[in-house]
């Protein structure tokens, strides 16, 4: 079985006769693999990130993720009983708190001790050792999305999803950060989903690009 398996999914947003926003949806995907998902607006790609995060309920079909159930019919597993993790284009860090303890969130369930470890070696993943005291407003939009992927990985998601990571940064930042975000996720081994209208940051990240609604090829 796939890491992640998606199976003939259904789903819409409203009442009975609201029109399926994805039909018959499928989707399997290697664990460690990068997936990209183009095409145009309107096609339910965010909504898909959604609904893996468990942010949506599903009317029909499956969605397994590591051998466990996590949607179907009657099932919907919390979004923070999923281990999922979100990276958005507004990066969405915490503006009191400083780029450590953004970092720290997510890791509640740890020691002390091995929290601060987790941070450390999160820190150094992305190259923020220095600004670690910092406040999101005293660092770069690049720095603050590299924070925000930072505070998603920390708590080693069973997947990882990026919905529009990179939109509001400039052309040049954006190619800097793609090749370290590639870097990232390699050396995780995250298997990761990552969404953009721009074909360019697709083929630098990902393994495979699947085209909404139907199409795949790879790079
Ligand atoms: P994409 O990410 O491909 O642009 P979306 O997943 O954002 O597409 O949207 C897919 C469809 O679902 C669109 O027709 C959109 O208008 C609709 N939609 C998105 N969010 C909602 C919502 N909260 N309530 C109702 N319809 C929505």
């Amino acid at each position: 079985m796939a890491f992640l398996e998606i199976k003939n999914l259904f789903f819409a947003y409203g009442g009975k006769n609201a029109p399926w926003v994805l039909e018959n949806f499928n989707l399997s995907m290697q664990k460690g693999e990068v997936l990209g998902i183009a095409g145009p607006s309107g096609q339910g790609k965010s909504t898909l990130l959604r609904i893996i995060a468990g942010l949506e309920r599903i009317q029909k079909g499956t969605i397994c993720l590591d051998g466990r159930v996590m949607s179907d019919a009657q099932t919907s597993v919390n979004p923070e009983d999923r281990q999922v993790g979100m990276v958005f284009q507004d990066y969405g860090l915490f503006p009191h708190m400083s780029v450590a303890d953004n970092i720290a969130y997510g890791l509640y369930h740890l020691s002390r001790k091995e929290r601060r470890k987790c941070v450390r070696t999160m820190l150094e993943l992305v190259r923020m050792e220095e600004l670690s005291k910092r406040y999101p407003y005293e660092i770069s939009g690049g720095q603050q999305q590299r924070v925000a992927l930072a505070r998603s990985l920390a708590p080693k998601p069973k997947v990882l999803l990026l919905d529009e990571p990179f939109s509001s940064l400039d052309a040049e930042l954006k190619i800097g950060i793609r090749s370290e975000v590639k870097e990232i996720l390699d050396a995780t081994h995250t298997t990761s989903i990552f969404v953009s209208h721009d074909n360019a940051d697709l083929e630098a990240v990902c393994d495979r690009i699947r085209v909404m609604p139907a199409d795949f090829y790879s790079v």
